[in-house]
């Protein structure tokens, strides 16, 4: 793994700098669907410059740069404090899983209004019981004439309020052994038989959502990947998922960590040994998630999608997020409870990051088998 820029990586990277100095949006309103609203011109703009789907090949839309540069632009984005695209699901696993696996009519349709943001996306998987155990999923999917009726319940659906499609996950097969009776759905958001219930969260958002299907209809040309495929589309899925946040986050958790000591020392704070002690902590885990992330990445380069290394990432950035937030909360102390305080909303949102995208201890899990080659649990 070489760490330092060649030519073209460097000169790409002052252009996206150069770009986004003349066209940052500025600070995102308040409100949740303000906020929306402005993440989605944003990601316009992106797209109209040719910054959406860096990574994605030309002939889909994106801009085909290595996925070095990709991390690259988001390193600058992070840098630059602009704000992340509205489609993030779109863009990190709709459109990649839709590369990967989608029909030339598949690609046709879906992949343009992703990047662009006209259609958002959510991933419609978990379910009241079935989360880390997602292949024991109840969600029915019975087939009729030209499609599917789709009928169950999916739980912390992300977006599920804003989107147009949900990749959905559901039993099309109730007698095959579980993860091969499983098919992987576009399904379309706009209909009678689909309600949305908005979860609210600890940090007063309403992020996610409650998905009810009641006979669902997804015509069998939004089927991705073959019947009873499921099962490998959804880990196509979650690899993008846990990688994409693995990567972005390292860059997120380093420009806070900057934010975090200019704080203590302007608290006067910075000869305090116990602080002194957990900011090198943090400082360890940060470098080595930056690190591990770009080992991720250097894989995924050689072998075209991204590994169970990309669970360590997952795993390093939660723990790493959750310690950094506590000292900065310890460090404000009373100042952290005022409801305007940035500091108070990235503490209680960092406790989902254990959670997301695949709890700790299922990542743990992963990378004993897949990465450490430890016997199988089960
Ligand atoms: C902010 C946020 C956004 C989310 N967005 C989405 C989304 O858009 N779409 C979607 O489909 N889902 C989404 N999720 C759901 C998320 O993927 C699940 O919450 C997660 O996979 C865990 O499932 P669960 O909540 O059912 O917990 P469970 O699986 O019931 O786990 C409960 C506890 O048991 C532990 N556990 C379970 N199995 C094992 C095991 N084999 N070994 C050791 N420990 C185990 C877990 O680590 C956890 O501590 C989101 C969650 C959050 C918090």
């Amino acid at each position: 793994m070489d760490l330092t820029l060649t030519q073209e990586e460097q000169s790409f990277q002052d252009e996206v700098r150069a770009w986004l100095v003349e066209n940052h949006p500025g600070r995102e309103p308040d409100g949740e669907e303000a906020k929306f609203e402005f993440r989605r011109a944003w990601q316009r703009e992106l797209h109209d410059a040719g910054w959406a789907g860096i990574s994605w090949p030309k002939e889909y839309g994106g801009r085909g740069a290595t996925l070095i540069e990709q991390a690259i632009f988001s390193e600058e984005m992070a840098r630059a404090k602009a704000p992340s695209p509205a489609n993030v699901l779109g863009l990190v696993m709709g459109g990649p899983v839709v590369i990967a696996h989608g029909s030339g009519e598949q690609k046709e349709r879906f992949l343009e209004p992703i990047l662009s943001g006209e259609e958002i996306w959510c991933q419609g998987f978990s379910e009241p019981e079935s989360g880390s155990d997602l292949a024991s999923l109840k969600t029915r999917a019975v087939q009729e004439d030209g499609g599917w009726r789709v009928t169950g319940q999916k739980v912390w659906t992300t977006y599920a309020h804003e989107a147009k499609w949900c990749m959905l996950l559901a039993r099309s097969d109730a007698d095959a052994p579980k993860h091969k009776g499983l098919t992987y759905f576009i399904c379309d958001m706009d209909q009678d038989e689909i309600e949305v219930r908005p979860l609210r969260q600890i940090t007063g958002e309403a992020e996610f959502n409650e998905i009810f299907l009641e006979d669902a209809y997804i015509p069998d040309e939004n089927l991705v990947g073959g019947e009873g495929n499921g099962w490998n589309v959804a880990i196509t899925t979650l690899m993008h998922e846990r990688a994409g946040l693995g990567a972005a986050s390292a860059i997120t958790v380093r420009r806070e960590l900057d934010e975090l000591i200019a704080l203590i020392n302007e608290r006067g704070l910075a000869g305090d040994p116990l602080i002194r002690q957990r900011i090198a902590e943090v400082k360890i885990g940060v470098e080595a998630l930056r690190l591990g992330a770009l080992r991720a990445l250097t894989q995924q380069m050689k072998v075209g999608i991204p590994g169970p290394e990309g669970s360590l990432a997952k795993w390093e950035w939660a723990t790493v997020n959750q310690k950094l937030t506590e000292l900065a909360v310890d460090v404000l102390g009373p100042d952290a409870l005022v409801p305007e305080s940035e500091w108070a909303y990235r503490f209680l949102r960092a406790r989902a990051n254990s959670i997301e995208g695949g709890t700790t201890e299922v990542m743990k899990n992963i990378i004993a088998e897949r990465v450490l080659g430890l016997p199988r649990l089960r």
